[in-house]
């Protein structure tokens, strides 16, 4: 069923300029520019680029479409906005990085009205202030508290202060029907607005949804890529490559928690390395059977901090607001453990700065310690009830 509407589509996608055949891709940036001179509005885009393949296939679309348009009817804003976790695959940021520097100076040249940005986590909501500070468990598909602290409310954030200097901002969504079934239910669940290719955002007021690549296929995607020269300068070889060295699959740009279910599956591979949702990080054994040995030390550390989780011996008895908590499973009454205790936090800090030694890059930051070693200090001087937050 979705593969006939998605041929029905692209038949009519094909050809459908003057009776002339046209090729695909050629449409989907005209589509894309119409979309820009819309004179309905003209809100900000912000583009979530993640730097992997559809999304960069999305942001290639809008800065082509935008070379398109004369400079003065360029009267809408782009931002490329990228959220950097801080336990980001490297090898997925190094790209990122480069790309983003490509497209500020490309974007600089061309004088276009482009933003380029990164977006991260609060300093007290990053994935080590919370697991070795706090104590909370690594996440689990059950307490999944990473995927909204540290991808949706940083971007949320910036999308939020588009809407309030602009009246409403557009978000510009790499997303495809062909993706999976969540993420095919995930896009059918709301409608366009009448006449229109937008979407109201499922939970941010004032924000809309477009989704200039809905009806690609993945063989689309790297057709374009492949044959495609990026507008910024250089080729898609590199990100070919790390699609091949990890043998596919990324974790997509998360906004809402609609699109969530995606991100901590074995459908994203290119998560943090330190996911303990995923059974297995395949893009990391990727890159070491593709010749980078040093991240063993990265993977090691996974492993090893999914494989303490349910020890009792590392888990409070209490919830870091003092309440001790009971699961009722059928009969059965079970003890819910809190966080992890003070002396296992203590412990996986220095497990991680040993994996650092080992690995020889930066894995946490001097700020996230001096952080870590405010919450044990406030934690061992406070009783639990002033403490408020569960975990
Ligand atoms: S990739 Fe894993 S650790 Fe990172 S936000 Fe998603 S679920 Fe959480």
């Amino acid at each position: 069923m979705l593969n006939e509407t998605l041929d029905a589509h692209r038949e009519g996608f094909l050809g459908s300029v003057s009776g002339i055949e046209t090729d695909f891709w050629d449409e989907v940036v005209l589509s894309v520019r119409a979309e820009y001179l819309s004179d309905a509005q003209d809100y900000p885009w912000i583009i979530g680029f993640s730097g992997g393949k559809d999304s960069t296939v999305v942001a290639q679309a809008a800065f082509e479409a935008l070379l398109q348009v004369a400079p003065s009817k360029r009267k809408r804003h782009v931002h490329f906005v990228s959220n950097d976790t801080q336990v980001e695959s490297p090898l997925v940021m190094a790209h990122l990085a480069k790309v983003q520097t490509a497209i500020a100076s490309m974007t600089e040249s061309f004088r276009l009205p482009v933003t380029v940005v990164t977006t991260r986590p609060a300093p007290d909501k990053t994935f080590w202030t919370l697991l070795i500070g706090k104590g909370y468990p690594s996440p689990n598909q059950t307490m999944r508290w990473c995927t909204d602290r540290l991808k949706i409310q940083p971007t949320r954030r910036y999308i939020l202060d588009n809407v309030s200097a602009h009246g409403a901002a557009i978000v510009v969504l790499g997303v495809r029907l062909d993706e999976s079934d969540s993420r095919r239910n995930s896009i059918n669940k709301f409608q366009n607005l009448a006449g229109s290719n937008l979407t109201p955002h499922s939970e941010l007021p004032g924000a809309f949804i477009y989704r200039p690549i809905v009806h690609l296929t993945l063989d689309d995607v790297w057709e374009v890529l492949g044959r495609c020269q990026p507008p910024w300068g250089g080729t898609h070889r590199d990100l070919i490559q790390l699609y091949r060295d990890a043998e596919g699959g990324e974790c997509p740009v998360v906004l809402s928690k609609d699109e969530a279910p995606g991100c901590g599956t074995s459908n994203s591979r290119f998560g943090c390395w330190t996911c303990t949702v995923v059974d297995k990080d395949k893009s990391l054994q990727g890159f070491v059977d593709s010749g980078n040995h040093h991240f063993s030390a990265l993977i090691e550390f996974r492993v090893w901090l999914k494989g303490i989780r349910n020890d009792p011996r590392y888990r409070s008895v209490e919830r870091r607001n003092g309440e001790i908590r009971f699961n009722a499973r059928g009969e059965q009454i079970q003890h819910v453990p809190g966080p992890f205790t003070i002396q296992a936090r203590k412990m996986i800090l220095d497990r991680l700065l040993a994996a650092q030694t080992e690995y020889g890059e930066p894995l946490i930051s001097h700020d996230e310690i001096q952080q870590i070693h405010a919450i044990w200090a406030e934690e061992i001087s406070q009783p639990a009830r002033q403490r408020g937050d569960v975990a």
